[in-house]
């Protein structure tokens, strides 16, 4: 029986040597909670490929399209799955060659990794193409650049066929790459970041700062719809939402007014860097791009890295506004973001905030008040929510993670006596 599937194509795992199966297998298991909406009947890894077989035999663009999202996949080709009968591979490559749209020419390219199949590939090659030059007399051969490859590949006693295939995201396997806490805010900036150091296989524990209770909690709910719009690409496994509004107050009340964001976000880099030692992540990450607005230049960069000592990576450091929108507008944030809701960065905001921050001026200004202790509380307070959409995040358990929270707290007052 004649059946449809999806092969995924996976390239960049292919260079990763004795690892390969770590990634194959993590990208088996992230395919297979971002197809729960499908009726999947199997997922297998052969020679090369994930094949994804839906239970009523006839995969559908919809799934093809599922699949795409997923970081790790770099094609997915609509594919048809038969026996070794010539007459059915034939059959097969007539119908893919059918399906391919506008062309004008094509190749045959047969390859048999089972080498008990009898007939060669240059066989095959020839009878294909014989067969497909009588079905379509119209089209050229052009066996160096065909608009459309039909592939016949023989592989543990079936032929697969298939001619179109789309591009997927690219990248690694969610869960390959170790954990990170990206800061996430609603605007178009973080949710794009995040998405892309997550494409690369890091597992993303994002943490929210909201206004509570000086605002309302709109952006909270924003940012959990982002992690939802992320949802088919498994990136998120749990969002932190710390309520910063009160803390702000205390700040801008304590600090030079052109400083007060330089301190909130050193504030804010060291709530993060704390819960990702309690997540056991190793980095933090942000939406910053170079001097896109006056927080980002090098000097106001350095004086918030300052204050953490895990690596801060700005996956969108090089990157222009139309370039981030149109990501978003691709990985499905674009319309969350488009949504303004005041956050701990409307709250309290300098009339001049400083552009070129001297980091005496910023030390000073941090040692006025008393930000271990903040510190400390904010973390107390984080709230959390996770998502079932990433198989790779493991939450820390919770007695573990209060345990360890008061553990690091303590070392902390300590090295203050
Ligand atoms: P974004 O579009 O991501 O909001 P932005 O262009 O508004 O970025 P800033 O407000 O300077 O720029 O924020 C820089 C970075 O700081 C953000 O990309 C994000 O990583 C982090 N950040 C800003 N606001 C918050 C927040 N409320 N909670 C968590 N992180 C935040
Ligand atoms: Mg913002």
């Amino acid at each position: 029986m004649t059946q449809r599937l999806c092969l995924v194509h996976y390239h960049e795992i292919g260079l990763k040597g004795k690892n390969r199966a770590i990634f194959e297998n993590q990208l088996v298991k992230n395919l297979r909670r971002a197809l729960k909406a499908f009726d999947v009947a199997a997922i297998a890894r052969i020679s090369g490929y994930v094949v994804v077989e839906s239970a009523d035999a006839h995969a559908s663009e919809e799934m093809a399209a599922a699949i795409r999202r997923v970081p790790g996949v770099a094609r997915v080709s609509l594919a048809y799955r038969c026996g070794l009968d010539e007459g059915d591979y034939v059959a097969c490559a007539i119908r893919a060659l059918g399906e391919s749209g506008d062309f004008a020419s094509f190749k045959v390219h047969a390859r048999r990794s089972a080498t008990t199949y009898e007939r060669h590939s240059i066989d095959m090659n020839r009878l294909v193409g014989s067969a497909l030059c009588e079905a379509f007399p119209d089209k050229k051969v052009d066996v160096h650049h065909p608009d459309v490859t039909v592939v016949v590949h023989v592989v543990q006693g079936s032929t697969y066929v298939y001619a179109a295939s789309a591009p997927g995201v690219g990248g690694l396997p969610v869960g390959t790459a170790g954990k990170v806490v990206p800061l996430l805010s609603s605007g178009f900036d973080s949710p794009v970041a995040t998405w892309m150091v997550g494409r690369r296989g890091a597992t993303c524990v994002p943490v929210h700062f909201s206004g509570r209770p000086m605002t309302a909690d709109t952006s909270e709910w924003l940012c959990q719809d982002i992690v939802d719009a992320l949802a088919p690409s498994g990136v998120v496994g749990r969002l932190y939402v710390v309520p910063f509004g009160e803390r702000q107050r205390e700040i801008s009340l304590a600090v030079p007014q052109s400083l007060r964001i330089i301190i909130y976000r050193r504030v804010m880099v060291q709530v993060a860097e704390r819960i990702a030692h309690l997540e056991g992540a190793k980095a933090l990450v942000t939406g910053e791009s170079l001097g896109q607005v006056a927080s980002q230049t090098l000097e106001n960069i350095a004086a918030v890295d300052e204050a953490v000592s895990m690596p801060v990576l700005r996956p969108l450091i090089g990157s222009d506004k139309q370039e981030i929108i149109r990501r978003a507008q691709e990985i499905g944030t674009y319309d969350i973001s488009c949504q303004t809701a005041p956050d701990c960065c409307t709250l309290f905001m300098p009339r001049r905030p400083e552009t070129h921050a001297r980091i005496a001026h910023v030390l000073e200004a941090w040692e006025s008040f008393d930000h271990a202790a903040m510190v400390d509380e904010l973390v107390e307070r984080a709230e959390w929510r996770d998502f079932s959409q990433c198989p790779s995040y493991r939450p820390p358990r919770a007695d573990e993670y209060r345990a360890r929270h008061a553990e690091l707290a303590g070392a902390r007052k300590e090295g203050e006596r």
